[in-house]
């Protein structure tokens, strides 16, 4: 049980993802405010979510509405990959 781990790791945990792991909605919604928050960082987990979001039209558009609704609030945009 490691102690070092953080929330965002600890729920990626929870969900048991890995590299190959291809997200279902429950594990999407789970990670969607994370994610726009910009606590995601780990690229295997972006590209999950972006594929679902392919495959998926409405967590695409859950996600498309709550970007949305915190640009409304000023928050900046934190869900893209940094390059590299
Ligand atoms: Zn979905």
């Amino acid at each position: 049980m490691s102690t070092d781990a953080t929330p965002t790791e600890r729920l990626l945990n929870a969900l048991q993802l890995t590299r190959d792991t291809e997200l279902d909605c429950d594990a999407f919604h789970a990670l969607l405010a994370p994610l726009l928050d910009g606590r995601i960082d780990r690229t295997d987990v972006l590209h999950a979510m972006a594929h679902h979001r392919l495959t998926c039209p409405e967590c695409d558009e859950e996600t498309i509405l709550l970007r949305a609704a915190l640009g409304l609030l000023g928050f900046p945009r934190a869900d893209e990959a940094p390059a590299g």
